[in-house]
């Protein structure tokens, strides 16, 4: 039977870290501050502002909302960015998704200036991921590997499976995993389509899943003793799951993330985190 990996306890500890930096910043004379960009109304991500406000004003984050219109053009959203790349005072900038369709995300994300991208999305960040001298990275993928570390588990040479290959979340943490010397397999639509997500899958120690449906991976591919981090969020009926059939896995695997309270709240954690990372780089510019 697995032992369930409690992600509040983990997020704690990050919290007790950027506490103490809190305190270190504030003795050389920096607050630091969030700035939150949203475009157009979505009730959704105004709950999840709001939540994000006062998880980092508990923590001692100054947490401003800049609310822009709908009909707003991209040029315009760069040189909100771009204004505020420029105010000292401001020391994390996260352009809230999603975007109205008419612009370009990526390319906006990329205006972000490198040292205060809390969310590690621009490819400059995501470019030192890759040469393995990551300083910020997506939160996500932070908390994967921050799990990994908080069991002790040593990578090298290790079975790893990561299920989804999105930009933030499955193509980093395979790219973090991977340098400490994991052998690390990434699967994705494709691999199912092609019949052979089974077969990688029974083959992961370490089972990481990021896809969005739920049950996808049954409780009887998990191999025994295989710690399995599941990152989907689904909801069936009145609850929250992931993508792992939990109660099946979750007797042959050693160690299980439930959904919800796994790498939920570590996600929310290495925000906090990350704006510390940002607010540190601002004091050496
Ligand atoms: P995405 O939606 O951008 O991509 C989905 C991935 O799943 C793609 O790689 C796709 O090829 C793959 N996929 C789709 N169907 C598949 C199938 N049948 N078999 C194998 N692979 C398949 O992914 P995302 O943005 O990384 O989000 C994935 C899930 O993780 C969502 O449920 C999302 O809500 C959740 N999520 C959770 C957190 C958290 O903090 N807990 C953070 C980010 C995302």
């Amino acid at each position: 039977m697995a032992n369930i990996i409690d992600g509040k306890i983990i997020a704690e500890k990050i919290k007790d870290y950027v506490k103490k930096e809190i305190e270190n910043l504030k003795s050389d004379g920096i607050i630091p501050k969030l700035v939150s960009i949203s475009v157009g109304e979505n009730q959704a991500s105004m709950v999840y502002i709001n939540q994000q406000k006062k998880n980092c004003e508990k923590i001692g984050i100054n947490y401003e909302i800049l609310s822009l219109p709908e009909d707003i053009n991209e040029q315009e959203i760069i040189e909100n960015i771009e204004k505020l790349n420029k105010n000292p005072e401001v020391t994390g900038i996260i352009l809230q998704l999603p975007l109205p369709k008419t612009v370009d995300a990526r390319k906006i994300q990329s205006k972000i200036l490198p040292e205060k991208d809390v969310e590690g999305v621009n490819p400059v960040n995501m470019g030192w991921i890759v040469y393995g001298r990551g300083i910020i990275g997506p939160c996500t993928a932070l908390a994967v590997k921050e799990i990994i570390d908080y069991l002790g588990i040593n990578l090298y040479g290790k079975e790893v499976v990561m299920v989804g290959h999105s930009d933030i979340v499955g193509k980093p943490v395979a790219l973090l995993l991977v340098d400490k010397f994991a052998t690390t397999t990434i699967c994705h639509i494709g691999t199912s389509d092609a019949g052979k997500l089974e077969e990688h899958v029974k083959r992961a120690e370490i089972l990481i899943v990021a896809v969005g449906k739920a049950n996808l991976i049954p409780g009887d591919w998990i191999r025994e003793g295989a710690i399995v981090i599941d990152i989907g969020i689904n909801k069936v009926g009145d609850k929250i799951v992931g993508d792992v059939e939990f109660e099946k896995a979750k007797e042959k695997a050693s160690w299980i993330t439930p959904v919800p309270g796994g790498v939920g709240p570590v996600t929310t954690a290495i925000l906090l985190k990350n704006v510390i990372m940002c607010a540190k780089w601002a004091k050496n510019r």
